[in-house]
Order: C-alpha cells, then sequence, then structure tokens
C-alpha cells in the first residue's frame, strides 16, 4: 500500500446519481456539467461513464476543457457540449474545429457569432440570459433585441439560465429569476429552456423545463449544501497513517503559537495534507474517519495532518478516511466554511487517483 493519499472515484456510483437526477427531473434532459476536469475527479473517465449512463449534452466552461472533452469523447461519441464562456472574440476557429455549441453570454459574442457565420450557415449557439445573478449573460433588453431580429445571423438551439440562490429553496432570488426567466422564455419559445443547475432541479417541476445542468449532486454533493440520501459518495479520499504519538498536555502540535494543548492527546499523523487537496483552515474543525468513527482532526499542513484518536488502537499503515461515504463532502464543506464543489475541485495530482465500479 503506498504511502499516500488515494482518490478513488466510483464511476458507478456517479451512473447511478446520474439515474437519480434524472428521475427527479422526470422528462427533461440531464446535462452533466463537467467544467474544472470533472469537479477535480478527471473529465475522461466521468464523461465516459456518463456518456455510458446516457449523458448525451454536457457543459464545461473553458473553451480548451471543451477541446479536451471532444478529444476524451472521441467521434464515437458525438455529444453536444456546450461552453459556459460562450463565444470569446478570436476563438471561433477552435470553436468549429471541436464542434462546441458556445452560450453567448453578452453583445460582444452576439456580434462575434453573427461574423462566425459560414456558408455552411449561422454558427449554433446557446443565449445565456442573466435573470438576476448579475455575473454573465444577457440583458432582458438585449434578448428582445435578438427576438426582433429573428436572432439575424445566429442558429440558437438552447435558451438557458442560471440560479443564484437555488441552494436556499425559500430564497426571494428564486422566484425572481423564475418569473424573468419566463418572460425571457416568451421571447423564444421554440427554444428548449434550460434553468437549474443541482439545486434547482430539487426545486420543483417549475424549474425544471427542457434540461438541467447538475454539476456537483452528480459528483456526490447534496443539491441544499448538506449531505443527502439520495445522492450518493463518488470520491472518496484516504491516506495511511504514518505515527501514532502522545502529545502532552503544555506542548504545542504542528506549526505556530496558536495550539497549545490543555490535555494530553493521542494522535494519528497521516500522510495527507494541503498538498493533497485538503483546506489548511480543516484543523480543528473537519473530522476524519478510522476505526468506525469521526475523529477531531486537529492540524492540516502541507504534507502531514494529525487526527485526535483517543485510546483506539492505531498503527502505521492504518487507513483514515478524509472524504467518502462514511464523510460526506457537504460535511466536510461546512466545517471549512466553503461548498462541497471547492472541496472537490482542490483534490490535487498528488493524491494517487483510482477509478473502480461499485
Ligand atoms: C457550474 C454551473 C452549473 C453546475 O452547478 P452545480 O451547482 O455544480 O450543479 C450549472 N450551470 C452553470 C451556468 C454553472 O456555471
Amino acid at each position: 500500500m503506498p504511502h499516500r493519499a488515494r482518490l478513488t472515484v466510483d464511476l458507478s456510483a456517479l451512473a447511478r446519481n446520474f439515474g437519480t437526477l434524472g428521475a427527479v427531473a422526470a422528462g427533461a434532459e440531464v446535462a452533466p456539467v463537467v467544467k474544472a476536469d470533472g469537479y477535480g475527479l478527471g473529465v475522461k473517465r466521468t464523461s465516459e461513464a456518463l456518456w455510458s449512463a446516457g449523458a448525451r449534452s454536457f457543459f464545461v466552461a473553458r473553451l480548451d476543457e471543451g477541446e479536451a472533452l471532444r478529444r476524451s469523447l472521441g467521434p464515437t461519441r458525438p455529444a453536444r457540449i456546450y461552453l459556459l464562456d460562450g463565444l470569446v472574440p478570436g476563438t471561433t476557429d477552435r470553436i468549429r474545429k471541436s464542434d462546441l455549441t458556445p452560450m453567448l453570454a453578452d453583445p460582444v459574442q452576439v456580434a462575434a457569432a453573427r461574423g462566425a457565420a459560414t456558408d455552411g450557415g449561422p454558427l449554433e449557439v446557446g443565449l445565456h440570459v442573466d435573470t438576476g445573478m448579475n455575473r454573465q449573460g444577457l440583458s432582458h433588453g438585449a434578448l428582445s433585441d435578438l427576438s426582433r431580429e429573428g436572432a439575424r445571423g445566429l442558429n440558437p438551439i438552447l435558451l438557458m439560465s442560471h440560479l443564484g440562490s437555488a441552494a436556499t429553496p425559500e430564497h426571494p432570488r428564486n422566484t425572481l429569476q423564475l418569473q424573468r426567466f419566463r418572460q425571457a422564455r416568451s421571447l423564444f419559445s421554440d427554444l428548449p429552456a434550460s434553468l437549474s443547475a443541482s439545486a434547482g432541479t430539487f426545486l420543483g417541476p417549475d424549474w425544471r423545463f427542457d434540461m438541467v445542468r447538475p454539476g456537483v449532486s452528480l459528483f456526490g454533493g447534496g443539491p441544499f449544501e448538506r449531505p443527502d440520501p439520495r445522492i450518493e459518495a463518488v470520491a472518496t479520499l484516504d491516506a495511511p497513517i504514518l505515527y501514532v504519538r502522545t502529545v502532552e498536555a503544555g506542548e504545542w502540535l504542528g506549526y505556530g503559537s496558536g495550539l497549545r494543548l490543555e490535555h494530553r492527546i493521542r494522535v494519528a499523523v497521516v500522510a495527507a495534507g494541503y498538498a493533497d487537496g485538503l483546506l489548511r483552515r480543516g484543523g480543528g474543525r473537519a473530522s476524519a474517519w478510522f476505526a468506525g468513527a469521526r475523529r477531531p482532526v486537529r492540524i492540516v499542513n502541507m504534507d502531514l495532518m494529525a487526527i485526535e484518536i483517543g485510546d483506539t488502537p492505531a498503527r502505521p499503515g492504518d487507513r483514515v478516511e478524509l472524504m467518502g461515504a462514511n464523510l460526506p463532502i457537504d460535511d466536510l464543506a461546512t466545517a471549512t466554511d466553503t461548498v462541497a464543489h471547492e472541496c472537490l475541485v482542490r483534490l490535487s495530482a498528488r493524491a494517487r487517483r483510482r477509478y473502480v465500479r461499485s
């Protein structure tokens, strides 16, 4: 057993989560979002598994993510690949070459897309309308202009927007965004429509339209920023114990001057740290799973972390779970003041990756 952190990606659990999202979204297409290297779990293997489970449309953020996904899916898996970054001027040739579909997100991109029309016809694009995130997307006014012009010079195939507060179902922004999206849709009523990511998919039938775009819930995160029994863990991070030590009261543990021990404690020092993608601020907040119970994480350094194990027998080589079925990423995220998305995408290349089917 190598003395390093190991990231196990369960492709069967991923496929089951895809099936669960499909059942929840009943009738809507489930188009996985596999940006940032498949949420850190490897876009090649995860997108292949999702294709096998029935996915035919995918979303990525960056152009090079789209190119990599097209290469890895290859000619035998001709998926539709949408680019959330849209059409950055000057990238048309690459977009055409990899057959990507840009989600146009502002008037500059609309102009660039019109300029990209060829004898073969206008470019296939998606229209991203901003309904209240104020980050990217066409304004309602810009969308009305497009509609009035009959989307001249473009071949739109999808209308989408993105929710900013869906993880908080009672938040007033949700219904505001839904109303605005319905108005936008009345301008392009022939186009398939997509509003929701993972959280929105679970808000109810009104939110699902023709397509949902889950990312984090495919990869094991609950839709509402807490563990959800319908969603299975996909990523398991574990690492071996290197040393078992007792630290006396009055001593300091690890770096810095803050952590002086009030009591003597027994710790397992584990071969994982923030270089493996854990968050340093997990020290004193997060838990690890060892010998059938959650254990407090006391410190997270670059290569080593210490967990408090009481009197539990432990030996070098025993493995500690740092994320997984016993330690849901949402709990880890809550403990470290972030979201499951960040816990996933931080997983680094140092952890040895393996793919399994369960
Ligand atoms: C990242 C993203 C998603 C997926 O979000 P999750 O919360 O991971 O499900 C969907 N749509 C857009 C526009 C995104 O940027």
